[in-house]
């Protein structure tokens, strides 16, 4: 899963893509309101988490302008404004949550992780044939026992899961995984799924390779 962080505080802004990165998400940072325009119309994020005072376009017209535009990306406001006024305002801009500062981290990793359950089910544990997958331990498991993954496979499957039936291509899953800092390589993808398959086989779960296209789990 893929966030954009728009935060003009270099200190809170590291430290949050720090602790996000960490859980396995894949962060991009801006510290403007005009590049955060730009990449939310560039970039295929799963969820944003705004400041509202930032330099050249403040948040909440930032908010406006991807609304007006029916960008519908999930985004949760976090700021120092805590009048219930700025709350009202920015729900009614179009923000999902809303967060004010200081936070605790362990309370806004959740509601990121609600906020990312948007669009699917919304229930925190996917069932696949006889595994689950657990949104919230971040773990795939099969009862009580947990099926190690690493962060990229984690992340693959992360996708293939919100994708059970529909083809995903390596663009997606490249796109998905890729921070503007590091990308990722189709031979990487193949290498992660190719492991990630060894890894399922032996509970039914079948990962179908679709030539040149991209991955397939059957439901
Ligand atoms: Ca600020």
């Amino acid at each position: 899963m893929k966030i954009l962080l728009v935060e003009d505080d270099d200190l809170v802004a590291d430290s949050l893509a720090r602790v996000l990165r960490g859980s396995g998400y894949v962060v991009d940072c801006v510290n403007d309101g005009q590049y955060a325009e730009t990449a939310v119309k560039t970039e295929p994020y799963d969820a944003v988490i705004l400041d509202l005072g930032l330099p050249n376009m403040d948040g909440l017209e930032f908010l406006k302008r991807i609304r007006s535009k029916k960008i519908g990306v999930p985004v949760l406001i976090l700021t120092a404004r805590d009048s219930y006024e700025e709350r009202i305002a920015g729900l009614d801009c179009g923000a999902n949550d809303y967060v004010t500062k200081p936070f605790h981290l362990g309370e806004l990793e959740a509601r990121v992780r609600a906020l990312l359950r948007l669009g699917c089910s919304n229930a925190p544990n996917v069932e696949i044939g006889e595994l689950t997958f657990d949104t919230v331990r971040r773990v795939l498991k099969k009862g009580n026992e947990i099926i190690e993954l690493s962060p990229r496979e984690y992340a693959v499957m992360e996708i293939l899961i919100h994708n059970v039936g529909s083809l995903v291509t390596k663009q997606k899953i490249a796109g998905a995984l890729s921070d503007w800092e590091d990308s990722v390589s189709f031979n990487a993808i193949d290498i992660i799924v190719h492991r990630l398959r060894k890894k399922l086989e032996p509970f039914g779960l079948k990962l179908q390779t679709i030539r040149g296209l991209g991955f397939l789990v059957e439901p």
